[in-house]
């Protein structure tokens, strides 16, 4: 077996030991990745997505983008997180290819991005441009300045680990949005529960033996260019005093909405589905699968052992987010409201780049799955970089 995979499931192994209790243990006090969870709190989270939404679609490239950029480094700031930083690149959107250059193979439409299957009904899906279809004239007018190229900002924060400050597990997801909405689940969820996360773990009593990297990347929804840009930079730096090793990649990238396969009609039941899931994946052509498949794994137990409400389910798709650029250099992984491949891509999510991504599209049964992905993921972080509480 591959060492670093050993170590891995060794870290895994020690951070979930299967028999205990969850919540006490009368030789070793209470468990403190329960307490840690206890301290994620669905209003805390919902108020921090509505924070978000007050700057709109966040579209890249904008002064509504940088605004949010702004607030959300001052929010890390008031949490007491280590480092707010900014990492910086250049984002100069590519020229369309014309229509009449290059050979159009013919698009498989029975397979799903990110290799998976399309199942059932399908319904449309895709991005909206068209202003007009934002009906709330104060939502439309601060959606409207256009995205210009040039200069980017991301901002990222470190909980700092007391034994091996040189290694961390990097917690993203991104803050832009589009299609003339409030990008609220796509992905002010993501976001919101990343800043929920880096305030818990900054606490003043926590100690953990590794560091944790908050991130929020910007430019997701233009192709990945804010993760990619730090894969550029930070890659080579990794173990020198500019950078810590990277142990793991984990991206938050819409988490609420989770109301089933549309029905023939096309349309989507108005509520969560009872049966509703947090959906870990991994992508299986990763030169680090195994890695990462383990790491999924750690993770749906710990959702098992800790998570309040919903589920959480493993699939090997993972796909068009942040967490791709990473996935053939460090165990990557997305936590997501479905699969982005064979489910969000078959129009299971109707708001998704619509101008119905509002805070106000969504009931607490929404954002409470959101405070479960939440609540998976502090548990399975907590547990590998070895948090306590003093
Ligand atoms: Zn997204």
């Amino acid at each position: 077996m591959h060492r670093p995979l050993v170590a891995l499931l060794l870290l895994a192994a020690l951070a979930f030991p299967p028999a205990l209790p969850a919540q006490t243990d009368s030789a070793t006090g209470p468990d403190p990745i329960a307490q840690l969870v206890a301290r994620l709190d669905l209003e805390r989270y919902k108020a921090t997505i509505k924070g978000l939404t007050r700057f709109g679609d966040r579209r890249q490239g904008t002064d509504r983008n940088r605004a949010a950029v702004d607030w959300i480094e001052a929010q890390l700031k008031s949490y007491g997180c280590s480092d707010v930083s900014r990492l910086k690149y250049e984002y100069q959107p590519r020229a369309p290819m014309p229509l009449t250059e290059g050979v159009r193979l013919p698009r498989d439409t029975t397979r799903a991005a990110g290799s998976g299957r399309y199942r059932g009904v399908r319904a449309r899906t895709g991005v909206n441009n068209d202003s007009l279809r934002q009906p709330d004239a104060r939502l439309r007018a601060l959606d409207a300045q256009a995205s210009t190229p040039g200069a980017r900002d991301e901002v990222y924060c470190t909980k700092v680990g007391s034994l091996h400050p040189g290694e961390m597990y990097i917690v993203g997801a991104h803050m832009d949005g589009i299609g003339w909405g409030e990008a609220a689940n796509d992905d002010g969820s993501g976001t919101a529960l990343v800043m929920q996360l880096a305030r818990i773990f900054s606490g003043p009593d926590v100690r953990t033996d590794r560091s944790i990297r908050f991130i929020l990347w910007n430019n997701e929804e233009t192709g990945l260019n804010g993760s990619r840009a730090y894969v550029e930079q930070r890659r080579a730096l990794q173990g020198s005093k500019d950078e810590p090793k990277w142990l793991g990649m984990i991206q938050h990238d819409m988490m609420l909405f989770d109301h089933g396969m549309p029905r023939a009609d096309g349309t989507l039941a108005a509520d969560q589905r009872p049966e509703a899931d947090v959906n870990i994946e991994f992508q299986s052509s990763a030169k680090l699968a195994a890695e990462a498949e383990q790491l999924a794994w750690t993770f749906e137990r710990a959702n098992e052992r800790y998570a309040t409400d919903y589920p959480a389910s493993v699939g090997s798709h993972m796909t068009n987010t942040d967490s791709a650029p990473f996935q053939d250099y460090v165990p990557a992984i997305s936590l997501r409201e479905n699969e982005r491949g064979a489910q969000i891509g078959a129009g299971w999510d109707p708001n998704w780049h619509q101008p119905t991504d509002l805070y106000a599209t969504y009931s607490d049964k929404d954002f409470r799955l959101g405070l479960n992905a939440a609540q998976t993921t502090l548990a399975a972080v907590a547990g590998l970089v070895g948090a306590t509480i003093k």
